[in-house]
């Protein structure tokens, strides 16, 4: 493979405090890779470890040609780590997986396989996951039970990073917080077709988990951030403002009315709880109403910024195929 040639599959490993397991996990990739007869690249990230790990990834370049070390300056997480492969990865198809060995590489040609059954994403599914049962497997349950339900995409195992995407999927896609559970969520808002695959899990044999109950909540919270970004990205206005007008409505409406029965009726309002109602809806329409515009203001500097179209095109096919202004601009 020479060095401009495109390989038809990155490897993307995150590493934090794996030396142990690298040396296995390169050999185990290349191994299973080289059966497949595609070109392949191994693009290790290390997420500022203590341990040596970049110190072992960069004496291990010297020897396997087809593997990139990105060596980030200090431990950012798994989730930048990953940003981080994805940005370096050339491949046509991008397969992420864990450092640790946990992930078996012989399970990639399986995913191959599925993805080219006309998939744009195929998630691992831990099966016999080998994790503690109460700290580990059962918030997970909960966990994907829930992220399921709100996004909409019913996975049974969204902690897997065992997983193949196209590589036009992971362009798209900015990743902040947690968020790279949320990939096949936010595959899904962008249109791509997700399956899963069952696919092996070992315990961990070498060094440790570098994660314990806080993720859970550091999820729910990515867990609501997709929900909102799926509901509303392209149309605040729709739900602040419906809102908004809904309020300011209801609190006109009692203004009135108290309004004629203190004018027509010369009654006191001055100590009814109705007209702290009215007033308090009065205040939250306004807010709610001018929150929803600026809210519009942003979803558009965040499309427009970043010539991000509100859609996305999987084909076109026919006519003068490269004739959409989008491109030309
Ligand atoms: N990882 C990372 N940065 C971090 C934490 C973890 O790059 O700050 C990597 C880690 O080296 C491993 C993967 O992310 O390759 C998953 O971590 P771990 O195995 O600890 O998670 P678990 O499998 O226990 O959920
Ligand atoms: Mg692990």
């Amino acid at each position: 493979m020479s060095a401009d040639d495109i390989p038809d599959i990155s490897v993307v490993v995150p590493v934090y405090n794996e030396v142990e397991s690298l040396p296995h996990l390169i050999e185990a990739i290349a191994t299973t890779l080289i059966e497949t007869n595609l070109n392949y690249e191994i693009i290790c990230v290390d997420d500022g470890s203590k341990d040596g790990s970049a110190e072992l990834l960069k004496s291990l370049v010297q020897t396997h040609k087809n593997l990139k070390a990105v060596l980030l300056r200090r431990n950012y997480g798994q989730t930048p780590a990953m940003s981080a492969g994805f940005n370096y990865a050339r491949g046509k198809v991008i397969i992420t997986m864990d450092g640790d060995l946990q992930n078996d590489p012989a399970d990639i040609p399986r995913l191959l396989a599925k993805l080219e059954e006309g998939y744009d994403l195929v998630s691992g599914w831990r099966e016999k996951r080998q994790d503690a049962a109460l700290t580990r497997l059962l918030p997970s349950k909960i966990a994907n039970w829930l992220i399921g339900r709100v996004t909409g995409v019913e996975l049974h195992d969204y902690g897997c990073s065992l997983k193949a995407y196209r590589s036009e999927l992971v362009a798209d896609m900015n990743l902040y917080g947690e968020l790279h559970r949320f990939l096949p969520a936010l595959a899904f808002i962008e249109g791509a077709r997700i399956t899963e695959l069952p696919v092996g899990h070992h315990a961990r044999r070498y060094g440790s988990s570098k994660y314990g109950l806080g993720r859970t909540f550091r999820v729910v919270m990515d867990l609501l951030t997709v929900y909102f970004m799926k509901k509303f990205l392209t149309r605040p206005m729709h739900v602040f403002g419906l809102f908004g007008i809904i309020a300011m409505a209801l609190g006109t409406l009692l203004g009135l009315y108290l309004t004629i029965l203190k004018v027509g009726f010369g009654q006191s309002i001055g100590d009814r709880p109705l007209l702290i109602l009215a007033v308090v809806l009065l205040v939250t329409g306004v807010q709610l109403f001018s929150f929803g515009l600026l809210a519009e203001l942003l979803m558009r500097t965040y499309h427009e910024s970043q010539g991000r179209p509100i859609y996305r095109v999987r084909e076109v096919v026919g006519g003068n195929v490269n004739n959409s202004k989008q491109r030309e601009g």
